[in-house]
């Protein structure tokens, strides 16, 4: 007998239709969902898939998003604990792990998250042998090193948020100084991501306008307006966003949909994300961190080369040892 759905329509296509757009995101804690729900409210995708070990936790979720479909623009929202259920996406997006806990410094979960990336990973890779991978969990750019490691991908798609947070941090709170909105403060921050990041004062503008020539203490400790204290508020807003609220979820969510933007629809767009350099600034070993990198559909085609001073450059290659001598040490 026909069913209601069989009456009221005619189906024309033989087979279920694969995704064309999905995006995945592993881990459905607070920023897991912080980058669900931003890349959903951006229309980035045509079927979003959730991953996690914790099943209710999953189940509900994915029902709070489901039940919000009326007014999204992705038709498909699924979730599973099996790996399956990231098969066929464009980009996937690992947040899952263990959260920082308060006072815990990045480098020290490290290993805590390297056992999980073993598992992980090689699934992704054989359900979405062509996807690209944005590593979020911390420490963000020895993870996009390991990940890279295991997947045996290209380097141009794995890819770390890396700096992009630290630099709209650097850039809300410049725009504050200056009563000028963040989009128009340029700024990158560079490096690591988090503590040891590293801030470009030399190239510090505002409609191409060099704040440094203007103000040529700028960033030193001999400047009177401290602008130096904008680095330091920006590597300490993170902890203290955890000291009052427990966790971050909404600048993470925020600044991963728009890295997520940038490689859905091809935008070219240069952000400041973490890739494996090697060459420049005088960096010898496979370490991942961020640089001005294009983003675009084919994940990072290429790295803007940026002239930095003789102290930010030591600054960059002071982190990078840092990092090399944990990841050297790492089992996976
Ligand atoms: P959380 O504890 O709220 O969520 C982590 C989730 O991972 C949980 O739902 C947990 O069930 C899941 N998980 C654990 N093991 C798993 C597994 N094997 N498979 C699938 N899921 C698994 O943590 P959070 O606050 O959402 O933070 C997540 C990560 O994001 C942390 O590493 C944190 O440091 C990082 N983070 C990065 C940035 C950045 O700028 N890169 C900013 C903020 C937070």
């Amino acid at each position: 007998m026909a069913t209601l759905k069989d009456q009221l329509t005619v189906n024309l296509l033989k087979e279920e239709q694969s995704p064309q757009n999905k995006i995945t995101v592993v881990g459905v804690g607070a920023v897991g969902m912080a980058c669900a729900i931003s890349i959903l409210s951006k229309d980035l995708a045509d079927e979003l898939a959730l991953a996690d070990v914790t099943e209710d936790k999953l189940k509900g979720e994915t029902m709070a998003l489901q039940h919000g479909s009326l007014v999204l623009r992705t038709p498909k929202i699924v979730s599973g604990k099996d790996c399956h259920v990231t098969a066929n996406s464009t980009l996937v997006i690992i947040t899952a792990g263990p959260r920082q806990q308060e006072g815990e410094s990045r480098l020290h979960l490290v290993q805590r998250h390297v056992n999980f990336f073993t598992f992980i990973i090689p699934n992704v890779v054989k359900y979405s042998p062509n996807c690209k991978v944005l590593i979020v969990s911390n420490p963000v750019d020895i993870l996009t090193y390991v990940a890279w490691k295991i997947s045996g991908f290209p380097k141009n798609r794995v890819i770390g948020s890396g700096c992009h947070l630290d630099s709209a941090r650097f850039r809300y709170l410049m725009g504050e100084r200056l009563g000028v909105h963040p989009s128009s403060c340029q700024g990158w921050v560079l490096g690591e991501h988090g503590d040891s990041s590293v801030s470009v004062w030399s190239e510090v503008n505002v409609a191409g306008v060099s704040l440094k020539s203007l103000h040529p203490n700028l960033g030193t400790d001999a400047d009177k307006e401290q602008w130096k204290e904008v680095h330091k508020q920006m590597v300490d807003s993170a902890y203290e966003v955890i000291e009052l609220k427990g966790y971050r979820s909404w600048a993470i969510g925020l600044s991963v949909a728009d890295l997520a933007e940038s490689m859905m629809k091809n935008l070219r767009r240069v952000h400041p994300i973490s890739t494996m350099i090697k060459g420049p600034y005088g960096i010898k070993d496979d370490v991942f961190l961020s640089v001005p990198c294009i983003l675009g559909q084919n994940g990072i085609s290429d790295v803007v080369k940026v002239t930095l001073t003789p102290e930010e450059e030591a600054r960059l290659k002071k982190s990078t040892d840092t990092r090399w001598g944990i990841q050297k040490e790492l089992q996976f």
